[in-house]
């Protein structure tokens, strides 16, 4: 990714010791997403990975953010994969391992037909993967066809991009 998304994100990402647990370091890219410059440099850069999507898929929370932003720029439509419990029946669930805990996400199981379509996955931080390998597991089970995700922020450190293979990940910044 070039030098300048890079910086951009670097310089608005807001570093939170022991959150939301003893001993993980959050990279909290909430000021990035409300820079007028941040939200376009970033969102130039995920729209130009998930380029061929006919839909964009956002994860719960600032993956809606961020996915909206790209399907709007793309021309396609944005679909929510939401933390479990707050959609309506019927849904597809998905418990998985956090580096923090276990969450499960969820996508409706109905009104959308995902077979077939090209979904792009947007997110803000991969770390172990276990989210977006979830979210991956989720749309592959509704007939969706996934070419890639796209984060903003990678954790090398973490093992996430192996624990998500074979689904295929791009981040603007690598750490
Ligand atoms: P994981 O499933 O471990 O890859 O975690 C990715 C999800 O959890 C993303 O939706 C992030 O928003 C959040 N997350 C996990 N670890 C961090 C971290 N160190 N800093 C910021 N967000 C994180």
């Amino acid at each position: 990714m070039s030098d300048s998304v890079v910086d951009v994100i670097k310089s608005l990402t807001r570093e939170v010791p022991d959150f939301p647990e003893p001993g993980i370091q959050f990279k909290d890219l909430t000021p990035v997403l409300a820079d007028r410059n941040g939200l376009a440099v970033v969102t130039d850069a995920l729209a130009e990975i998930a380029a061929g999507a006919d839909l964009v898929a956002g994860i719960d929370a600032r993956g809606f953010l961020l996915g909206g932003a790209v399907a709007h720029r793309l021309g396609v439509g944005v679909l929510a994969i939401r933390k479990g419990g707050k959609l309506p029946p019927p849904v597809h669930s998905q418990t998985y391992t956090l580096e923090y805990g276990t969450a499960t996400l969820e996508i409706p199981a109905d009104g959308i037909d995902l077979a077939g379509r090209r979904v792009v996955i947007i997110d803000d931080v991969l770390a172990t993967g276990g989210t977006l390998a979830a979210a991956g597991a989720l749309l592959a089970a509704s007939g969706a066809e996934v070419p890639i995700a796209a984060v903003v922020l990678e954790l090398s450190g973490l093992g996430g991009r192996d624990k998500i293979s074979p689904l295929q990940v791009a981040s603007l910044q690598t750490i």
